[in-house]
């Protein structure tokens, strides 16, 4: 839709300007940075930041109404920097300038309502949203349009004209990273460090295909994440790891996805997600506060982060009802299929804590639970959710097997609907479903397929071909003929198909 076509009294607050003040706050010393500078980390006492909006309200006042009509009129423009995540400019990034917003189709990912017999299987009614539906197949991308387009504006502005970006990942990061460092090749190059063995091979591979330079080290992702950090203070390099605070603005917008798509009503919305570094949840939670705080939003969602009981130092963490006497221990992971989320001492740690007082503040009571799954529950999750007409992984099946696993506990309410990240692709982690099977998951994951789960190909090759097709060689006429007769026999025996000459009864 054309500019001149919105309604007059929107019309200026359609394409945005870079109006916002923001600085980073030290969640330690509570201190207050510029951004000028890229930090990861508080200069003075190392504790993780957060990026603030200084003057929202002054922006736009406080009508949520109107911010509900912008953001859905905004829907309607064609204007390519508006068209991902940055439809919500105002809540995200309102300081880098639409020219250097970098969109590579991120955003907008669709929720898909559960079939018939995943609501009777868990009771409830509930929806996927398919962050594996964005353009490097996880929601990572929604962090990295942000940080990726801050960098790109910082740079130019700043008269940089090289920059080396780097981070450690279980898979998923570094693919997002390279993928928008690619985008910016003339301006960054960029390395990924990948916990060797511990991705899975379509990870690996996309990274390398974005050109990236990819180093494998041993260990896992916590021993990577040293690394990278212990680089990144000695060298100048750019971070993008979710201690850049920019990665957790960018996904914020998945909050705002989810409000927008209820049409701002999801006080009766139950928010499931996987917990690995907690950069996802810190950023979910944060983005419900955001627009609850506008009035954007009357009321916040029950929110439900999943551990497997193979990487779960969250969950134990909130075990402990009395928040003064909880205590936050590091814990050694163990092999889990929830392998992006395998990480035993979460980064965004402090901002969990600050994050979830603050909701639950809001609210007026706890609406934020952690439960632990099985690796067993997360991959019959995984293929049960697949075979009723999703794309879910790993740790989509964990969102399933902890939404399930919260409705038994009692934690969700009759009535509930559940929203349910799937936040990457089932290709990704496609060997795990090839493990469960075949029956091949090494003892340590603790899986065990169930029997009428598995699938697999049926190869026919009738006994009585003497040749079989090939590329290059073809068959003679009776030869081929014979080749489809007992080929099409053999697969109609299997299917048990009927003769068309019988008759329908
Ligand atoms: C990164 C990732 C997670 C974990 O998110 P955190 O922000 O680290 O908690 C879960 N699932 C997938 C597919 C991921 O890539
Ligand atoms: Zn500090």
């Amino acid at each position: 839709m054309k500019l001149k076509d919105f309604p007059s009294d929107i019309r200026e607050f359609i394409i945005p300007k870079p109006q916002g003040r923001m600085h980073y706050r030290c969640l330690g010393c509570r201190k207050e940075f510029s951004i000028n500078e890229l930090l990861y980390i508080c200069p003075e006492c190392s504790s993780v930041l957060m990026l603030e909006i200084e003057n929202l309200s002054e922006i736009l006042g406080s009508d949520g109404r109107q911010w509900q009509r912008i953001f859905d009129f905004r829907k309607m423009i064609n204007h390519q920097a508006l068209k991902g995540i940055f439809r919500f400019y105002e809540f995200i990034a309102p300081v880098i300038p639409l020219e250097y917003i970098v969109y590579l189709g991120e955003g907008s990912t669709p929720l898909v309502r559960a079939n018939s017999h995943l609501k009777e299987l868990t009771g409830r009614d509930f929806y996927f949203k398919n962050d594996g539906q964005n353009p490097s197949a996880s929601f990572k991308d929604r962090g990295m349009a942000c940080a990726l387009s801050f960098i790109n504006y910082w740079a130019r502005k700043n008269n940089i004209n090289r920059v080396l970006s780097i981070c450690a990942s279980t898979g998923d990061t570094s693919a997002s990273a390279a993928l928008y460092a690619s985008y910016l090749e003339e301006l960054l190059s960029s390395a990924v460090l990948l916990p060797h063995g511990k991705v899975t091979p379509q990870q690996l591979s996309q990274p390398l295909g974005s050109g990236a330079r990819v180093i494998e080290i041993p260990g896992v992702f916590d021993d990577c994440m040293k690394v990278v950090e212990a680089l990144s203070e000695k060298y100048h390099v750019a971070l993008l790891n979710s201690k850049n605070s920019w990665r957790i603005q960018g996904q914020e917008s998945f909050s705002y996805e989810i409000c927008q798509d209820f049409d701002y009503s999801v006080g009766d919305k139950v928010v499931v997600l996987p917990i690995g570094n907690a950069g996802n949840i810190t950023a979910v939670i944060s983005g419900f506060i955001k627009f609850f705080r506008a009035g954007i939003i009357r009321e916040l969602p029950r929110i439900i982060g999943v551990q497997s009981e193979h990487a779960d130092p969250v969950y134990r963490y909130y075990l402990e009802d009395d928040p003064d006497k909880r205590k936050f221990i590091p814990v050694n992971v163990k092999s889990s299929v929830a392998q992006a989320a395998m990480i035993g001492n979460p980064v965004s740690m402090p901002r969990v804590m600050e994050v979830v007082d603050e909701y639950n503040n809001l609210a007026g009571e706890k609406r934020i639970f952690v439960v632990q799954v099985k690796e067993q529950e997360i991959m019959d999750c995984m293929i049960i959710a697949n075979r009723n007409g999703n794309i879910v992984c790993t740790q989509g099946g964990e969102s399933l097997a902890g939404f399930i696993r919260a409705i038994r506990e009692g934690i969700v309410e009759e009535g509930e609907i559940g929203v349910l990240d799937s936040t990457a692709h089932m290709l990704k982690f496609i060997t795990f479903q090839e493990m469960y099977f075949e029956d091949q998951f090494p003892p340590e994951f603790e899986v065990r397929p169930r029997e009428e789960l598995k699938n697999r190909p049926v190869l026919i090759r009738p006994e009585t071909l003497r040749v079989c097709p090939e590329p290059g060689k073809v068959l003679d006429k009776e030869e081929f003929s014979i080749f489809v007769k007992d080929t099409v026999k053999q697969i109609a025996e299997l299917l048990d198909l009927r003769p068309k000459t019988d008759k329908i009864t």
